[in-house]
């Protein structure tokens, strides 16, 4: 079929938004209709060219949409029903999956960080050329094919805005705070950057039931933000961002500190902000 995608062909310049083809999917692959998707950090960086990848890729990998057709032995999903993206399904099987982390799937490098699909397949075509998916997904475009265990039903009655996030964002900042950290109720918790990953960090704290959720970013829309997800406190990042929580703490610092955004300095402030015997916890990359 023809669809509509927005392809890199050369990274740091402009997606080009063209017509494409798209194939049918195969045993255990699903047609989704793209109803919305999210930008992620993790699709600039390699539009922008900071970390280098093949092209043709099309960029997307957080969204939502309504199942159009399943290929054979689909199980999961049937037509019609609402999904949510998830860019890392797990295969199921390997060690890691057998031990409960489906997150570290052995198959996530074989096949999603190079931007292939688990069949191997090459479904997308421009200009007479296979079109890389970016993890498998590739959701800058109004139609995808998937594997059927990145296709997550969920109930018809939310807004696909509202749910495009859900495949990145909102399940690295929540889960980093439930499973990584295993936050315990009553806590007191920092979190560097009040981006789309730092946001869900703090609505997952506040659902965890932590005493002070601490954001901190450097641009002030964010952190009025912040408060609206959850945040007890807000903080300007800067040279005094240790000591401000400490305050904040009386001088014991952050029994959690969740570091979303994932530089040297950062890093080294989130160190700084932790009390004794602390947790800090990366999830910026
Ligand atoms: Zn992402
Ligand atoms: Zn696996």
């Amino acid at each position: 079929m023809r669809i509509h995608a927005a392809i890199l062909w050369e990274q740091g310049k402009p997606l080009s938004v063209e017509a494409a083809d798209l194939g049918a999917p195969g045993p255990g692959e699903v047609l989704v209709e793209v109803k919305a998707a999210g930008v992620c950090h993790s699709d600039l960086h390699p539009a922008r060219g900071d970390w280098p990848m093949k092209t043709p890729v099309v960029l997307g990998h957080e969204g939502a949409g309504i199942v159009r057709e399943i290929g054979a032995g689909v199980k999961s999903v049937q037509c019609d029903d609402h999904v949510v993206f998830c860019w890392a399904p797990a295969c199921g099987v390997c060690a890691p999956c057998r031990e409960g982390r489906a997150v570290l799937c052995d198959r996530l490098e074989r096949v999603t960080y190079r931007n292939r699909l688990p069949s191997g397949a090459s479904h997308v075509h421009a200009r007479d050329q296979a079109v890389a998916p970016f993890l498998g997904t590739a959701c800058f475009a109004d139609f995808v094919i998937v594997p059927e265990e990145g296709a997550i039903r969920v109930s018809p009655d939310v807004p696909f805005d509202a749910l495009a996030t859900v495949g990145c964002a909102v399940v690295t900042g929540v889960g980093a705070v439930t499973n990584a950290a295993q936050v315990t109720p009553g806590s007191r918790v920092a979190v560097i950057g009040a981006g789309g990953v730092g946001l869900n960090v703090v609505q997952g704290a506040a659902i965890a039931g932590c005493e002070m959720v601490i954001a901190i970013d450097l641009r002030p829309a964010p952190l009025e933000i912040a408060k609206r997800f959850g945040a007890t406190h807000t903080i300007a990042a800067g040279e005094k961002m240790a000591d401000a929580i400490r305050e904040l703490t009386a001088g014991r610092g952050a029994d959690f500190v969740f570091d979303t955004v994932g530089n040297p300095r950062t890093l080294t402030d989130a160190l700084a902000s932790a009390r004794k015997g602390g947790t800090v916890v990366l999830t910026g990359l």
